[in-house]
């Protein structure tokens, strides 16, 4: 297992995650692009996974089966995570709070028609279409 380490943008809410992946997720359904201003591009973990070893994220409830995390004082996005079903307490730790991201890299992004084509990421990846993930995945996306 691998302890890494992350943060917000000020330095207030400080966290831990550990875990053997390296592999990470991208998102660009409607919800994560608002609350990202881009796309989440995130590192997953069990809850149990991630500690936060400073201060405490703000949480916004953004749906019946989720939350999103982020700093009260910088409004970093710091994480989704899943509150309801068999996935509870999943977390997409957002990939760009890590103190490094060497060693990590992308593996597969869902919503990826998300963006119209506006902005597209590059690279060999899985790539899903809304409609696929949905079918793979269901509502807890
Ligand atoms: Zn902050
Ligand atoms: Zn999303």
């Amino acid at each position: 297992m691998t302890e890494r380490t992350g943060g917000c943008l000020c330095g207030a809410v400080r966290y831990t995650i550990t875990t053997e992946k390296t592999g990470l997720g991208g998102c660009s359904c409607e919800q994560c692009r608002r609350h990202t201003g881009s796309l989440l591009v995130s590192l997953d973990a069990p809850g149990e996974a991630i500690r936060f070893v400073a201060g405490e994220p703000a949480v916004y409830t953004s749906s019946s089966w989720a939350e999103r995390g982020f700093c009260r004082d910088c409004g970093s996005t710091l994480f989704y995570r899943v509150t309801a079903g068999k996935m509870a307490g999943w977390t997409a730790m957002a990939a760009g709070t890590l103190d490094t991201l060497e060693g990590l890299s992308l593996e597969n992004e869902v919503f990826a028609d998300g963006t119209a084509g506006a902005y597209l990421l590059a690279g060999a990846h899985e790539r899903l279409t809304g409609e696929e993930t949905m079918k793979k995945y269901g509502a807890g996306a």
